[in-house]
């Protein structure tokens, strides 16, 4: 039989899509899987939450004394849900202690600012070091430029300025790029996140009402946004790319992307789509900005532009590299950050590159080695292999994805390429299995997108807990 030209681009594309070691990327879909039935769902949820509220009554307590003196009683909205999230009073290791009582194993750290672990004594050991000479001088010191030649060292930049937080920094290098381009228009990709400067806000899990073509997603803000000119498009659709570029690129500074999307579970980037990305950004004179405040060295020793092998002009940098310290970082290509020295672009900033943060990275320093990495991830890896066989055994309609030291289920029978298809995975069953997961003493982060992390503290016996705890909740589906 003639293969026609639309059968075998049908079979180029499933074969893109299903690929699972990519650049050493994760992705296992099975081929069968059987619908959960959406009743029993239900019943997990509706048992679960009233043993949620059984076993937290500190934790209500909590919630409530907070609301009086906190909006939603958090100190950043990402940290409540409904009924009321859970209140940690400390934490060691890979474990937090909740107000009543209770051992939970953190797979959360911190979004990944904890890579190192809580309290880990290198980590604790540096800053009881810098304690005893000062916490702020405000002023050039050995110790800022110390741990500026580890990270462009580590992550292979020219230069970098220290920040506080991953917005500062993905803030500072958009100003960069358009100090440097002269033009004003921020591209970024929907369902992309970067922090809650008024630009990045926009499309960041935009409602599909208002969300338009897929292939030309319509840019959503809010009312109380002053985010300049911002233009959006799909992740993993280089032709979509080029589109935009071609009507819009002469007002574009700079497309900011994270290399791997970690704000919406984790979608991986198609084969090649980074590389088409650097060759058009190129063509069209558009500065690249790799947002690596989540990926950074969950993803690698040396970050995942490093280990994906696609250089941008500018990276992002926070969580990770502090070693739990409050640090962040913007840096790139040295004719992009003379925009710094030559003062066009203003940077400023009281605690930026202070001592205590500058401590984190020695620390961090010291113990992200390539081999430590390298453990963390094999730890990962074997998650993931494992869960990927009871998904396999009790054909659930999921698959499972990671990169570097993170991982997560996904709950689609297809590979997830974007906000859509992101949009179109089962919420129902992923709230059921972070719920039944936090009910027997393992902590995700809330948000539903279920990304776990192996930090330098996770050994065998917390990659025990994480597939058990997953069998049981296979189990529970099928019952
Ligand atoms: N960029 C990305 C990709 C992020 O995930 C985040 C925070 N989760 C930020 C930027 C903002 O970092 P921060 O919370 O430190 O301001």
């Amino acid at each position: 039989k003639r293969v026609s030209k639309a059968e075998t681009f049908a079979v180029q594309v499933l074969q893109m899509l299903t690929q699972s070691n990519h650049k050493q990327t994760y992705r296992f879909v099975p081929t069968t899987s059987v619908p959960v039935d959406p009743q029993r769902v239900e019943a997990i949820l509706k048992q679960e939450w009233e043993l949620f509220t059984k076993s937290t009554g500190k934790s209500a307590e909590e919630s409530c004394r907070s609301f009086k003196s906190l909006p939603l009683g958090v100190t950043s909205s990402f940290q409540h849900w409904d009924p009321y999230p859970i209140s940690i009073v400390s934490a060691k290791g890979a474990y937090m202690t909740d107000v009543d009582g209770r051992q939970l194993l953190d797979l959360s750290m911190g979004f990944g600012a904890m890579f190192a672990g809580h309290l880990n004594p290198t980590v604790v050991e540096e800053i009881q070091g810098a304690l005893t000479t000062g916490m702020l001088f405000v002023t050039p010191s050995p110790t800022s430029t110390d741990a500026a030649e580890m990270i462009c060292k580590r992550f292979e930049i020219d230069q970098v300025r220290f920040t506080n937080s991953g917005t500062e920094s993905t803030m500072y290098a958009v100003r960069v790029a358009r100090s440097a381009s002269d033009k004003m228009g921020i591209l970024k990709v929907e369902g992309g996140y970067h922090g809650s400067y008024d630009p990045f806000v926009v499309s960041a899990k935009p409602p599909l009402d208002k969300a338009g073509d897929p292939e030309e997603p319509t840019a959503v803000m809010d009312s109380n946004l002053v985010p300049g000119d911002i233009y959006v498009v799909p992740y993993n659709n280089a032709p979509a790319l080029e589109a935009m570029f071609e009507k819009n690129a002469s007002k574009i500074a700079c497309f900011i992307v994270e290399p791997v999307l970690e704000n919406l579970a984790i979608i991986l980037p198609d084969a090649g789509y980074l590389e088409r990305v650097r060759e058009l950004c190129d063509e069209y004179n558009v500065i690249l900005i790799f947002d690596e405040v989540k990926t950074g060295l969950t993803a690698g020793a040396h970050g995942a532009s490093v280990r994906l092998g696609v250089e941008p002009d500018l990276i992002t940098l926070a969580k990770s590299i502090g070693g739990g310290v409050p640090l962040a970082a913007f840096g790139g290509k040295k004719k992009y950050m003379d925009f710094v020295t030559n003062g066009k672009m203003a940077h400023f900033g009281t605690f930026n590159g202070n001592p205590l943060a500058m401590a984190g990275v020695r620390a961090i320093d010291r113990l992200c080695s390539d081999q430590a990495l390298a453990d963390a991830e094999a730890l990962n890896q074997q998650a993931l292999d494992r869960i990927s066989e009871i998904i396999d055994e009790y054909q659930l309609p999921a698959h499972t994805v990671g990169f570097g030291v993170k991982g997560c289920v996904t709950w689609s029978t297809t590979p997830v390429r974007n906000y859509r298809d992101y949009k179109a995975t089962d919420f129902g069953i992923a709230e059921a299995h972070w719920l039944f997961a936090l009910n027997r003493g393992i902590i995700t982060p809330p948000g539903l997108d279920e990304q776990w992390l192996i930090s330098l503290a996770h050994g065998q016996t917390e990659i025990d807990l994480l597939v058990e705890d997953f069998r049981d909740f296979a189990k529970a589906l099928r019952a």
